[in-house]
């Protein structure tokens, strides 16, 4: 008589564990394999999705125009094709560093190297919070799907924070017809990153679009009445809205490297990490949001918050296990945003405020480079200006001084902008 096949159990031990569930957890899943390793793989999500981005998140995703799908680093079916055993809604819960094994909530699972790639969790301001049902953050598949059908119109939103994510949430809740007002400490959205000339660009025209934007305030009250949310600013005015979502930055998820015992950076409460990401544990690596590391290029400690420096930290890491790399890590960062349907803005390099702007701010394109004490291009920020941000990634990487009216002046390539 046949019997029926009993369950094969999983291995209690792999070659590589992956902690986390966002593009640094999906992109050294994906190098491994791009790098031929061949040794057991497996990721551990705490979230019960397959890895995710989060740039659609407060976009077409978020609108609705892409499906959720769109958001997958790789679509679920990558995972059991390339042999990388996926553990969704297993959050590792604490790590033994000298058993080289980390626990789930059911299983204790050994590992050769541990990578982890845990990034940030959102902050939120306890007033917000007190509103319960009407208050928001966004940084999950989740927190999209709790807000998506809210962003109609007759909904009015309070957004505080004038980051990355209220900018871009502000945008897209206009698109969908929302009412939206800003609070923001800042005079402009994204000055803090990119400096007031930037910051006012920005500002200029998500205002266009109808958002209306309360600088350098804070939420001082809200209060649920009948017909919605009271909101006291600090500058006095009120408001009612109907939904509130703070976009007031993340804090990295430590936990577990903290209760393992790893080394963290107290300056930007991240895992620490050296020139290849290695944290103080030589066979565990951090990567991502989380990863506070040694810039072989910057020459500084940096932890950076953003989808190509996560991809690339995994990649690296992936092809260092591998062995296919034993160089430091020296990838310059870079980044994208889009405001709307009507700014897509790239940057390189390492964001410090100031800048030199390229030509005037009055036309729909942007270019503004920022040099440092000594006159060297550290960073660059465009819209609809990629000649310009090419130029100065090898710009960057080479370390050049520049000269600073022949930027402004705006008549010469970039890379002829170079101090003589
Ligand atoms: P963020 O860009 O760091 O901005 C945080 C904002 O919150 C700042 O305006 C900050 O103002 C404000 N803030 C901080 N504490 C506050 C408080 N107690 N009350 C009121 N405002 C406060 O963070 P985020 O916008 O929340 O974005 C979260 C993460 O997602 C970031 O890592 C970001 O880089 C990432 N992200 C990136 C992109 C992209 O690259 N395109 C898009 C979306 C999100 P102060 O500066 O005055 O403190």
């Amino acid at each position: 008589m046949e019997q029926s096949r009993a369950p094969q159990p999983r291995p209690v031990s792999y070659d590589v564990v992956i902690v986390g569930g966002g593009v640094a957890a999906g992109a050294t899943a994906s190098g491994l394999r791009d790098a031929g390793f061949t040794g057991s793989v497996a990721v551990f999500c705490a979230e019960p999705h397959v890895p995710y981005t989060r740039p659609g998140l407060t976009k077409q995703v978020l609108r609705g125009e892409k499906p959720e799908s769109a958001a997958l680093f790789k679509p679920a079916e990558w995972y059991a094709e390339h042999d990388v055993d996926l553990h969704l809604d297993s959050a590792v819960i604490d790590i033994d560093l000298s058993g080289a094994t980390v626990r789930t909530g059911g299983q204790t699972i050994g590992y050769g190297q541990l990578v982890l790639a845990t990034g940030a969790e959102p902050r939120q301001l306890p007033l917000v919070a007190d509103l319960g049902v009407s208050s928001h953050v966004l940084r999950s598949i989740d927190d999209a799907r709790r807000i998506r059908p809210l962003l109609r119109e007759g909904v009015r939103w309070l957004v505080i924070g004038g980051g990355f994510i209220g900018a871009e949430f502000a945008a897209s809740a206009r698109i969908m017809g929302s009412e939206v007002d800003l609070v923001m400490q800042e005079p402009n959205v994204l000055e803090r990153v990119f400096g007031a000339e930037a910051g006012s660009w920005f500002e200029q025209r998500l205002e266009a679009q109808g958002v209306r934007a309360h600088a350098e305030t804070a939420v001082e009250a809200l209060e649920r009445t009948d017909s919605g949310i009271q909101v006291t600013l600090a500058n006095g005015k009120r408001l009612e809205v109907d939904e509130v979502l703070a976009g007031v930055g993340v804090r990295p998820n430590t936990g577990v490297a903290r209760q393992a015992g790893l080394d963290l950076d107290d300056a930007s409460g991240g895992i620490l990490v050296d020139q290849h990401l290695r944290t103080s544990n030589p066979r565990v690596f951090a990567v991502g949001d989380v990863a506070a590391y040694d810039s072989k290029l910057h020459g500084r400690r940096m932890r950076i918050e953003h989808w190509d420096v996560a991809r690339a930290h995994g990649d690296y890491v992936a092809r260092q296990i591998a062995g296919a790399t034993s160089e430091p890590y020296e990838q310059l960062p870079y980044f994208f945003g889009t405001m709307g349907t009507w700014a897509f803005h790239r940057y390189v390099g390492v964001a410090m405020g100031g800048g030199v702007v390229r030509g005037n701010l009055d036309g729909e394109t942007l270019a503004i480079a920022y040099l440092d004490d000594d006159a060297r291009l550290v960073g660059m920020l465009t819209v609809d200006r990629d000649e310009d941000l090419d130029a100065a990634r090898e710009l960057v990487v080479a370390g050049a001084t520049m000269d600073r009216e022949q930027i402004a002046a705006d008549e010469l390539p970039l890379a002829e902008c170079v101090a003589s």
